[in-house]
């Protein structure tokens, strides 16, 4: 098992992001590759998404759409260990989730002049699920749940059509989206989703934005179609990033570490230390853990590429700043003061602090929700939320008098802006007699 070490023990560099360990996905160069792909979704509609499922998932479709009774069949079928786990998993995010919900606030700004501001769900919204190396129900409650939370009156679920399923997408994502009654589900992964979403074809009405995790293809068409749909924030490739002392139980951090390398060979996991005993202690373990684990092979290709690794810092401070530079999708908090240290994260998707709040809890069931920022977008971006679906629209409702009180003010910006026009449009409702009027 490799996996790099940077000492960065002594001096910080000034701009940490050039060391530290990261994937380098050109997220731009597939942009490139896609455009064609969405060009070709857009002129030709669902021929082309037939031929691109073709070509990139192996599967003929008769129809884009899943039958309902497809639908109802995962869900009597599936497992009822698995579909008690999914419930109480739904139940947790719905409760995190109902309490996002935003009320509509009305500011009094002057006697007589009211902002309100009025929360209002997108119109439609199309919700990616991943299914290439991994399938994940878990991603359609992370999904669905804050778009239905929001009241969003229109969503469609779309996840890629699985050649040993028949065709359709994998029979647990089927029935996660019956649970959680979503009627409207499609047969298609990839950038070819994104577009179909976003063009709208014979079998599927446009959407007005789509969220949800992807590969780097599902990210490009993304990042290519924003503008003409609304989208989350870029989601890639997991990382998990652990600030750990002395204190941490190495066992733990190495578990968590392959947890999050098992999504994928591009997935990250950095461990962010000032013990180099306890570096030494995960590094042996993690030999041991890989070797026994199912994906051990995905797992250490994960572990031993240039975007995992672990750092070594002089001290927690210097951990903090490295943690903060790399604004990890997940960062887990494991020091003997971890609320306290975790307090002064600035960049992260989402927190876990101490021994008991693992990501892998994240993912399924502690309520938070795992569609996080990758790639360092943790620094500007959130994760999905129900504030996700939500647009906030200003409602302006001012009476004659108080117009009246803020009509000079009005004319002088509208004069200094060189925008007469909008002096104008103020005083023609006071007869021009009011100051800085016509007349004043
Ligand atoms: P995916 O559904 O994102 O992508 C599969 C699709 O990619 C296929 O349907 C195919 O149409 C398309 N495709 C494959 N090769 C292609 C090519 N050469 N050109 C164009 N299109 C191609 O599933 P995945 O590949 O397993 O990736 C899922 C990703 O989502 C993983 O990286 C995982 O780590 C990540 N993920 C992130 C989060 C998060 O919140 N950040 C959550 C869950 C999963």
């Amino acid at each position: 098992m490799v996996i790099s070490r940077i000492d960065l023990r002594g001096s910080l560099p000034g701009d940490l992001r050039d060391v530290l360990p990261r994937a380098e996905l050109d997220v731009e160069a597939a942009v490139e590759r896609v455009r064609p792909i969405c060009e070709d979704v857009r002129r030709r509609g669902v021929a082309a998404v037939r031929e691109l499922t073709k070509r990139f998932d192996g599967v003929e479709l008769e129809s884009t759409r899943v039958p309902a009774a497809a639908l109802e069949r995962a869900l009597a079928e599936l497992d009822p260990k698995v579909q008690a786990a999914l419930e109480e998993s739904i139940r947790r995010a719905r409760k995190v989730h109902r309490d996002q919900r935003r009320t509509d606030i009305t500011t009094t700004v002057v006697p007589g002049g009211t902002v309100t501001e009025r929360w209002v769900p997108v119109d439609r919204v199309g919700l990616y699920v991943p299914g290439g190396r991994a399938v994940y129900p878990s991603s359609v409650v992370m999904n669905v749940v804050p778009a239905q939370e929001a009241g969003v009156p229109s969503l469609a679920v779309t996840s890629p059509a699985q050649p040993d399923f028949g065709g359709l997408p994998h029979p647990v994502i089927l029935a996660a989206c019956a649970l959680l009654g979503v009627e409207e589900v499609y047969a298609v992964g990839g950038a070819q989703a994104v577009a179909m979403f976003a063009y709208g074809t014979e079998e599927c009405a446009p959407v007005t934005m789509v969220t949800g995790p992807g590969n780097i293809w599902v990210a490009a068409a993304k990042r290519l179609l924003k503008g003409r749909i609304g989208i989350d924030s870029e989601a890639g490739p997991t990382e998990i990033a652990i600030l750990a002392d002395a204190t941490a139980d190495p066992v733990h951090v190495a578990a968590d570490l392959i947890s999050q390398a098992e999504h994928d060979v591009i997935a990250a996991a950095v461990l962010v230390t000032d013990s180099e005993e306890l570096a030494d202690a995960v590094e042996a373990e993690l030999a041991v853990q890989v070797a026994a684990t199912k994906h051990s092979e995905r797992i250490a290709e994960a572990l031993s590429g240039r975007q995992s690794g672990i750092v070594l810092v002089s001290d927690l401070e210097d951990g903090l700043a490295v943690v903060n530079a790399y604004a990890a999708e997940h960062l887990e908090i494991m020091t003997a003061d971890a609320h306290e240290v975790a307090a002064r994260v600035r960049n992260a998707g989402a927190i876990f602090i101490g021994p008991y709040s693992p990501v892998s809890l994240g993912d399924y069931l502690a309520g938070s929700n795992h569609v996080l920022p990758t790639g360092g977008c943790a620094c500007h971006s959130s994760g999905l939320s129900v504030q996700t679906f939500l647009r906030g629209i200003h409602v302006v409702d001012y009476t004659r008098e108080a117009l009246a009180e803020a009509a000079p003010y009005v004319c002088t910006l509208a004069d200094a802006e060189d925008l007469p026009a909008h002096g104008a449009a103020i005083r023609a409702r006071f007869g021009w007699s009011i100051p800085g009027g016509r007349n004043g």
